[in-house]
């Protein structure tokens, strides 16, 4: 449990900003039941990370898509949005956070009712054709038929998230460097500050003058270099704690 008056300084910080962003990594939708991908129970401990080698997947399609179709669809597609997935949504219509710059690609912020979501790896729901850029539903595809091709062109179909290897969706980066620009607050929830480039955008924000509140039960990269507020807890604990008080003062 986070101390009551550090809870009480994020609310007064909250509550006196301008622009409020969040910036949200895999911890946000673990109490969601989706693991993050290192650590100790991470997904990396038990899938080979290579099956997101865009190299390797369009050498051995069909062995990629077999633990793809598992961990990204039979799995996070089973997930539903927490209450830190629907706190956020909450703030947004509050007109306290302006966007949500996730690194996630389980697309709960949406599910969860955010409006302003900038998807910096993308996103799941939809796979792509790399040869003719056609895109599709993935929950209208049958992807026990491994692989799912495209009905244009035949070529073998992948999820619209970024592999190893492939550069920042540019629409959601240019959207997430403006509004780290404009920000006067950062609220970072459940991220490493491990994963680049996406680890820049709570360090734009603080180099424009934003005060930084994070949440994460462990200490991470941000927590000691520009983290002003770090809140120790799990996502779902403390954005209750906010929230609650929060709506006490809107
Ligand atoms: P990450 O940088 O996203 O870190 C996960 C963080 O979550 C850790 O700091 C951990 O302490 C924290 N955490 C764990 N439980 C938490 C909780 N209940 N509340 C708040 N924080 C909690 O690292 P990663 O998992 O290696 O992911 C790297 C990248 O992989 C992500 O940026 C994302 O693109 C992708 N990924 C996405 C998902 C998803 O869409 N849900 C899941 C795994 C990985």
């Amino acid at each position: 449990m986070v101390a009551q008056d550090t809870i009480e300084n994020a609310v007064e910080l909250i509550a006196n900003s301008s622009y409020a962003i969040a910036f949200t990594g895999a911890g946000i939708s673990v109490e969601s039941g989706i693991p993050p991908f290192r650590g100790k129970d991470g997904l990396w401990s038990k899938y080979d990370p290579n099956v997101l080698d865009l190299n390797n997947f369009f050498l051995n399609p069909i062995d990629s898509w077999r633990v793809i179709k598992e961990i990204f669809y039979d799995f996070f597609g089973a997930a539903k949005p927490n209450a830190a997935h629907f706190a956020l949504a909450e703030l947004e219509n509050l007109g306290i956070i302006k966007a949500v710059i996730t690194q996630n690609i389980d697309n709960l912020h949406t599910d969860a009712g955010s409006k302003e979501v900038y998807e910096f790896h993308g996103n799941s729901r939809m796979l792509v054709c790399p040869y003719c850029a056609k895109e599709f539903v993935a929950a209208e595809v049958n992807l026990n038929d491994i692989v799912p091709l495209c009905d244009s062109c035949h070529g073998v179909l992948k999820p619209d998230f970024i592999f190893f290897g492939e550069s920042i969706p540019q629409l959601a980066y240019q959207k997430s460097i403006v509004a780290a620009e404009k920000a006067d607050l950062i609220l970072i929830i459940g991220s490493t500050g491990e994963v680049v480039p996406s680890s820049t955008i709570p360090t734009i924000a603080k180099q424009n003058g934003a005060m930084i509140i994070e949440i994460n039960p462990e200490r991470s990269l941000f927590t000691d270099s520009i983290t002003d507020l770090f809140l120790q807890g799990k996502a779902t604990e403390v954005m209750e704690q906010l929230i609650s008080k929060l709506k006490m003062k809107a």
